[in-house]
C-alpha cells in the first residue's frame, strides 16, 4: 500500500461512507451481538508478511460495519450525540491527510492559529464575554482535569506542583450530585480524594443553589478546611438539570472561590440565544466547558474550554523544556502548555468547516427543531398506557418510566432489541427511568415521532406487567 494505492481506495472509501450514511435507517441503531462476536472472526495474531488491501477491505465490510452501534443514525436518542456533519467529517479527511502533530505552534502554525479563531467565533455564537479565550482539547473529562488541577494550584499557591500534596491543607471542592462522573475523576486523579468533593445538596429543580453553595463553603472553612473550587452543572448527562449559575458563582465570588461550568452538552444550545437564561450568569465563571462534538457537528473529538485567565491554567500544566521551545518566538502560543497531553490534534479545522457549511442559522435551526420535536415526543409518550413522564424536557432531554422498575427496565431492553429506535437509561430519585435525547444531526420529525410509535406497538405486542416477565 503506497500513495498511489490510497489515492485509489481513499476514493473508494468515499463512496462507501456516502453508501453507508444513506442506508442507516435500514440498519439496527444498537450493534445487536453479544460481546466476543467480533474478535472471534480475527486471527489470533498478526500476518508475517503483506496483505492486499483487497482483502484488508473486504474483511472490513463483513466485520465491522455489522458490528458498530451507529451513533451518526438519525433514530440514535441514546446517551448525548456524537454527530458529525458531513463538513466535519471532510476536514478530518484533510487533516487526516496531513497527519500533524500541533504540539506547538511551530510544529503546526495554522493548526494553532484557526484554533485561536475559533474559540473565539465559538465565544461569540455563545454569547460569552470578549475577554474569554480558549483551548480544544479531545473530552471535557480533560478540560475538567485541567480546570480542577489549576483550582488546586491557585489554592495552594502553585506549591502543589513542587511539593505533593501530603502534608497540605484539606483541599474542598463542590459540586451537585447531578454533575457528570468526570467530575468525581477529576478530583480523583488530582489528588483531592473523592470525600473531598461535597455534594452539595438541589432544590425540587435539581438545581445547587447559592445558598447552600455558600453554607457549604463557610462551614467547612470553620472545619479548618480549605475550599478551593466550585464545578456547577449546566445540562446534566441524566436528566439536564442546571444549577442556579449566576447565584452559585455570585456565592463562590464572595468566598474567593473559582468556578468551572460543565456544560459539555447543553453549551451547544446556547448559539441560540433564547435558551442562555439557562446559565444566566456564566460570565463570571473563570472557565467553561462545552463539547462542539455532541451536539454542534463537529465530531469527536472535541471540547472546547472557554478561560477567563489562561495564565493559571498554563502555570499549572505549562511546561517549557529546551526541546519544545522556539528560538527567538516568546510571544506565540503553544497549546499543549494549555492542556494534559503533549502530542495535539488539528482539531479546530473541524470547527472551521462546520460553522461556514452550515452557518450560525443552520446549526440553530437544527438545535430548535430537535428541542421542538422532543417536547411533541414527550406529550405523544406522556398518553401512552401506564406511562408516565419522569422529569419533563431540558431542551431535548426527557425521561419516562412504567409503573415499576423492573417492566420499565424490560421496556427499554425491548425497545432496543426492535432496532428501531435507541434508547438509554438513567436513575431518578433512586428509580429506573428511560431517557429521550433528540440531538442527531440528521434526524427529521419522522424520525422523531417513530420514538412514539415504537413504543406504543411494544406496549401493545406484550404487556410489560412484571408477571408477564420469565
Ligand atoms: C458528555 C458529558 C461529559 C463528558 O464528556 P467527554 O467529552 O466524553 O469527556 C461531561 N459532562 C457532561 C455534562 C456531559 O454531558
Amino acid at each position: 500500500m503506497d500513495h498511489e494505492d490510497l489515492r485509489l481506495w481513499s476514493k473508494r472509501a468515499a463512496d462507501w461512507a456516502a453508501d453507508y450514511h444513506a442506508g442507516l435507517r435500514d440498519r439496527p441503531v444498537r450493534a445487536p451481538l453479544t460481546p466476543g462476536t467480533v474478535a472471534r472472526q480475527l486471527p489470533a495474531g498478526p500476518p508475517e508478511t503483506a496483505e492486499p488491501m483487497a482483502a484488508i477491505w473486504d474483511d472490513f465490510e463483513r466485520i465491522v460495519p455489522g458490528g458498530m452501534t451507529h451513533w451518526q443514525h438519525p433514530r440514535f436518542f441514546a446517551y448525548f450525540p456524537a454527530n458529525a456533519a458531513p463538513a466535519s467529517m471532510l476536514a478530518e479527511q484533510l487533516v487526516n491527510a496531513m497527519g500533524c502533530n500541533a504540539l506547538i505552534w511551530q510544529t503546526s502554525p495554522a493548526a494553532t492559529e484557526i484554533e485561536q479563531v475559533m474559540v473565539d467565533w465559538l465565544r461569540q455564537a455563545v454569547g460569552l464575554p470578549e475577554g474569554f479565550v480558549g483551548t480544544i482539547h479531545d473530552t471535557a473529562t480533560t478540560a475538567t482535569l485541567s480546570a480542577v488541577l489549576t483550582m488546586r494550584e491557585r489554592a495552594l499557591g502553585w506549591q502543589g506542583l513542587e511539593e505533593g500534596l501530603a502534608g497540605g491543607p484539606v483541599l474542598r471542592f463542590y459540586a451537585s450530585a447531578e454533575t457528570h462522573s468526570s467530575v468525581d475523576k477529576a478530583i480523583r486523579v488530582a489528588g483531592i480524594g473523592q470525600r473531598n468533593l461535597v455534594k452539595v445538596a438541589v432544590d425540587g429543580d435539581r438545581a445547587m443553589t447559592g445558598a447552600a453553595l455558600r453554607a457549604a463553603i463557610v462551614a467547612d472553612r470553620a472545619a479548618g478546611m480549605l475550599p478551593a473550587g466550585v464545578i456547577l452543572c449546566a445540562g446534566g448527562t441524566s436528566v439536564g438539570a442546571f444549577d442556579r449559575i449566576g447565584e452559585c458563582i455570585a456565592a463562590a465570588q464572595a468566598e474567593g472561590v473559582p468556578v468551572h461550568v460543565d456544560a459539555a452538552w447543553a453549551g451547544s444550545a446556547m448559539i441560540c440565544p433564547e435558551f442562555r437564561d439557562l446559565w444566566d450568569g456564566v460570565e463570571g465563571a473563570d472557565s467553561v466547558v462545552l463539547n462542539p462534538h455532541k451536539w454542534l457537528g463537529a465530531q469527536f473529538d472535541c471540547s472546547v474550554q472557554f478561560l477567563k485567565d489562561p495564565g493559571a491554567q498554563v502555570r499549572t500544566l505549562g511546561l517549557r523544556p529546551t526541546y519544545l521551545e522556539t528560538a527567538g518566538r516568546e510571544e506565540i502560543v503553544n497549546f499543549n502548555e494549555w492542556t494534559v497531553p503533549l502530542g495535539r490534534r488539528f482539531r479546530a479545522l473541524k470547527l472551521w468547516f462546520v460553522l461556514r457549511a452550515y452557518g450560525l442559522e443552520g446549526l440553530r435551526t437544527r438545535i430548535r427543531n430537535h428541542v421542538a420535536w422532543a417536547a411533541e415526543s414527550r406529550d405523544q409518550i406522556a398518553t401512552l398506557p401506564g406511562v408516565r413522564i419522569v422529569t419533563e424536557p431540558r431542551l431535548s432531554l426527557f425521561s419516562f418510566a412504567l409503573d415499576d422498575n423492573t417492566a420499565t427496565e424490560a421496556l427499554l431492553a425491548r425497545i432496543n432489541d426492535d432496532g428501531r429506535i435507541y434508547l438509554t437509561q438513567t436513575k431518578v430519585d433512586g428509580r429506573f427511568a428511560i431517557r429521550v435525547q433528540v440531538g442527531s444531526f440528521d434526524c427529521c420529525h419522522e424520525d422523531v415521532m417513530l420514538i412514539a410509535t415504537t413504543i406504543k406497538e411494544l406496549l401493545a405486542s406484550c404487556p410489560s406487567e412484571p408477571s408477564s416477565l420469565p
